[in-house]
């Protein structure tokens, strides 16, 4: 059985591994020494509720990719307090129904939810675009999930733009569930698979709840 430690230690140093990839400027010599060295986790990884007021009111930005459409939008879209609208329309955009070709008004909570993961996991160096697998769903796309198998509720919040199913490279699907639940905005579902890519979180802005799908 892997603990939740194990698992938290093991993202980590995933993503240590891959940020030294990426950064020119350290050398493989060093990438392996960060590999073997004892990387502790930031105590506070999974309580979002220490945050101070100063992550809540500075201006947001976002950064989304939908790989079923090779798409990715980075913008500032919240600032003073606002939503910015050009922006909000991009985003429910990137969140329409790929498959069925329509996009929806999302709740701007859902998008509250997406940015304030994002931004906590980017005090930890863990940068890369959040990954939106599902957003939006008209309810015949929803229908044809569920004829196809995949784990899909008959009424499902994505019917309704309040949920998004994500993941972000690196990051443990067990670590980014926690975290949103940490920020107790709505509900969890974590769906843990053993693919290359893991597996991946539904977040949505109903009620407070969680599962494993
Ligand atoms: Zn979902």
């Amino acid at each position: 059985m892997t603990t939740r430690r194990q698992i938290l230690k093991k993202s980590i140093l995933l993503t240590a591994a891959g940020l030294f990839s990426t950064t020119k400027l350290i050398g493989s010599a060093h990438a392996a020494d960060a590999k073997s060295s004892e990387l502790a986790p930031p105590p506070d990884l999974f309580d979002s509720q220490a945050l101070d007021i100063d992550f809540w009111v500075k201006p947001r930005t976002i950064d989304l990719i939908r790989p079923a459409s090779n798409e990715r939008s980075k913008l500032l879209y919240w600032k003073d307090g606002e939503i910015i609208d050009s922006a909000y329309q991009e985003l429910c955009h990137i969140l329409r129904d790929v498959n069925g070709k329509q996009s929806a008004a999302i709740d701007p909570k859902l998008f509250e939810t997406l940015w304030a993961t994002q931004a906590y996991v980017a005090r930890f160096g863990m940068t890369k675009p959040l990954e939106i697998l599902s957003g939006y769903r008209t309810p015949d796309s929803n229908r044809r999930l569920i004829e196809q198998g995949v784990p899909a509720a008959r009424k499902s919040l994505h019917m309704d733009g309040k949920a998004a199913d994500i993941r972000i490279p690196h990051l443990h699907e067990e670590v980014l569930g926690s975290l949103i639940t940490s920020f107790r905005e709505g509900g969890v579902g974590f769906y843990y698979r053993a693919s290359a890519n893991g597996g991946w979180i539904h977040t949505d802005t109903g009620l407070q709840r969680s599962w494993k799908g």
